[in-house]
């Protein structure tokens, strides 16, 4: 039971750690979104979408969280926006000391959206609060559809599904309609949207929903 207690008084630092945070994006007027989703359903390839559709649109900055390499600080960073890479060294999810001590790389007045990419995990993320909006979970059509189900805690905390991958469905044992089920089952204030990187489909509807809440 011991580990129940520690659980919980490392959550409770967190949520105070996440309000700070909360408070200085309210005071730099930064819209923040908590990318979460497995590894390699495709958050960095949506955020790279999303970036070249809100190009000149949007003042926006990145902090990347990955257990190792900054691969994906370089891809971002070609877009010519401010990023931050979080290396958390096995960690397998970011919390809100590890946001804070990456703010003190970003300017955050003047930017409108600050984007945090989690780490690829549909567990612990869920627990985290960053000091974000809104957390937007991405499920991709090659896992299926039952994910909602299996991992309801981070369905169940995110305000938005992307449900990436939408050109792979005639290849892939994944009902498109049961996926949606499963998720507003968890969820019912889910906003929903469908998205291929491939095909750029959803990324404009996706964007466009994104750059009206800056
Ligand atoms: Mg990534
Ligand atoms: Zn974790």
């Amino acid at each position: 039971m011991a580990i129940v207690t520690i659980e919980r008084k490392v959550l409770q630092k967190n949520d105070e750690l996440a309000e700070q945070n909360r408070e200085l994006f309210k005071k730099s007027g930064t819209f923040v979104i908590n990318l979460v989703s497995s590894p390699g359903s495709g958050k960095t390839s949506i955020l790279e979408k999303t970036l070249e559709s809100l190009k000149g649109k949007v003042k926006v900055a990145v902090i990347e969280g990955d257990v190792q390499t900054d691969l994906d600080a370089q891809r971002v960073a070609k877009f010519g926006v401010p990023v931050v890479q979080i290396v958390t060294n096995g960690g397998c999810h970011l919390e809100a000391k590890l946001v804070q001590d990456a703010l003190s790389n970003i300017e955050l007045n003047g930017v409108n959206l600050l984007v945090i990419e989690n780490v690829g995990n549909l567990v612990c993320p869920a627990g985290y609060d960053l000091g974000e909006a809104m957390k937007v979970v991405i499920a991709s059509t090659t896992e299926g559809d039952d994910k909602p189900l299996k991992y309801p805690a981070m369905f169940r905390n995110a305000s938005v599904l992307i449900i990436n991958k939408i050109d792979l469905l005639p290849y892939v044992n994944c009902d498109l309609a049961e996926l949606k089920k499963n998720a507003l089952q968890i969820n019912n204030n889910l906003t929903v949207f469908e998205t291929s990187c491939t095909t750029s489909y959803g990324i404009k509807e996706w964007s466009e929903w994104l750059l009206a809440k800056t």
